[in-house]
């Protein structure tokens, strides 16, 4: 048997107050709001600590990010790694889905970590469609964006890379032209992580209903094949914003749940 993982959703933010149906491409939600949370997952597993996405960053980075509940709280991932008594300086590996800042703003943490990321999403945030600037924050005049910040420490990857046994890359592009999703091994299986491919669980519906694309995407093309190779997996698909994640606080779920 290989190695298998256990993943903790960590609650890193929120996009608050943010219309569902910009997640849903063509989907009217009656102009429903919801704060959004920003996840990002902690893979446990032959004794690593594993991160995939880092959320936006603590609240003096990214205030937006976080709601008047948090009054008490400087730092959400921090906090979250702390409840559950993870060293940040030994994390040693980070794979992130792509680098809009909601999910490499707080790559400054892991000051030991190597940072997986996809040639071509690199190529992207260097030179992002005007449209997607401020998310990639370039061009933001005294601002440095967190993925510079990251970059003597970034392992680029070219395609679908194993990362470790039981876990692995696949490139995804479509809300970005270098997102990837990791698959993860449970003992319950493939899971999936597909970064903002899939924001919320109506993005993926399990009952067999078409998938909809995020509302937020560079290449509907692109996005089609992904969706279309996603389902080829057969992996249990835990999306990046949706509120539904953190009702529990481990994945895989028990067999009487899932
Ligand atoms: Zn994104």
């Amino acid at each position: 048997m290989g190695t298998t993982f256990t993943i903790h959703p960590l609650k890193c933010g929120y996009i608050v107050n943010h219309e569902v149906s910009s997640f849903m491409y063509r989907k009217n939600y009656g102009g429903r709001r919801i704060d959004a949370p920003c996840l990002a997952y902690l893979l446990r597993g032959g004794g690593q600590d594993i991160l995939v996405d880092t959320g936006p960053g603590s609240k003096a980075r990214a205030p937006q990010h976080y709601t008047a509940a948090e009054a008490d709280i400087d730092d959400l991932l921090l906090a979250e790694l702390g409840s559950l008594g993870v060293d940040p300086e030994a994390i040693r590996i980070v794979v992130l889905t792509h680098l809009h800042n909601d999910h490499v703003g707080g790559a400054r943490h892991f000051p030991a970590a190597t940072f997986y990321v996809q040639e071509a999403e690199l190529r992207e945030a260097a030179w992002p469609v005007s449209f997607q600037r401020p998310i990639y924050e370039v061009n933001q005049r005294g601002r440095r964006p967190p993925w510079v910040e990251i970059l003597d420490r970034m392992e680029v990857l070219s395609g679908d890379s194993p990362i470790l046994p039981g876990l692995s890359t696949v490139l995804l592009p479509g809300h970005t032209s270098g997102s990837q999703g990791v698959l993860v091994d449970t003992t319950a299986g493939l899971y999936l992580l597909p970064g903002d491919l899939i924001p919320l669980y109506d993005n993926w519906p399990v009952d067999g209903s078409p998938a909809v694309p995020n509302g937020n995407h560079t290449d509907l093309y692109a996005y089609d094949r992904s969706l279309r190779r996603l389902a080829g997996f057969g992996a249990t698909v835990l999306p990046s914003h949706d509120p539904k994640v953190l009702h529990y606080p481990t994945y895989p779920l028990p067999k009487e749940l899932g």
